[in-house]
């Protein structure tokens, strides 16, 4: 079933950075970004706010973001045609995982399976249920994003509890409402300073990296 692409443009109406926040990137993560996605109401002070809750509206097969055919994929297409439109200072790619997924997401090894860093959680001292991990851009944008905090993958569980839900809408809303990839950087760095920090050391690594 073919899903109609929604994508909803919050403009201050002055200038300033465009930040996009997209979900549903693959398989059936729609069934939960959307769902949180439909909820924000952005209002940004400056630039504006791109909000694509389900990128996968072809619901066609699972294709990870870390493999190079992802952009040839029907949901890369589409990401790929949302990206070259609105040309994003900072992107928050929010994907799903399961209590299964975890423990390869997390994994020291992820950068030698996968080819991108592993994924941090920005509080570790919580169930799983209740973390929210965060890592840099997929292979096929790093590139272009190089500052860390401009482009943030995040990660929540299928069955996401209370406070899940509070970090995530702390990190949207620091994406949101500040005006610079600085700014957000800063507000991130000062809850979560540890995770900030391991996470841009695994960052500069990763684009370091030769292919
Ligand atoms: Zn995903």
């Amino acid at each position: 079933m073919i899903r109609r692409l929604k994508v909803r443009e919050h403009s201050s109406g002055r200038a300033g950075i465009t930040r996009l926040i997209v979900g549903g990137m693959h398989g059936r993560e729609y069934e939960v970004s959307s769902k949180i996605l439909d909820k924000i109401k952005p209002n940004p002070s400056e630039g504006r706010v791109i909000v694509v809750p389900n990128v996968n509206i072809s619901g066609r097969r699972y294709v990870s973001t870390t493999n190079e055919d992802y952009i040839k994929s029907p949901a890369g297409r589409v990401y790929l045609s949302i990206f070259e439109r609105y040309k994003p200072d900072v992107v928050v790619e929010l994907h799903i995982f399961n209590s299964k997924s975890y423990k390869n997401l997390v994994s020291p090894d992820r950068i030698y399976k996968r080819g991108v860093p592993r994924l941090m959680p920005y509080r570790s001292d919580l169930p799983i249920e209740d973390q929210i991990l965060h890592g840099g851009p997929p292979p096929f944008v790093k590139d272009r994003f190089k500052e860390h905090a401009s482009y943030i993958t995040l990660e929540i569980h299928e069955k996401y509890g209370k406070e899940a839900e509070k970090t995530l809408l702390f990190i949207l809303n620091s994406v949101i409402n500040s005006n610079s990839v600085k700014e957000i950087r800063e507000k991130l760095k000062e809850r979560y300073r540890e995770s900030m920090e391991k996470a841009g050391r695994l960052l500069r690594d990763y684009l370091s990296r030769a292919d």
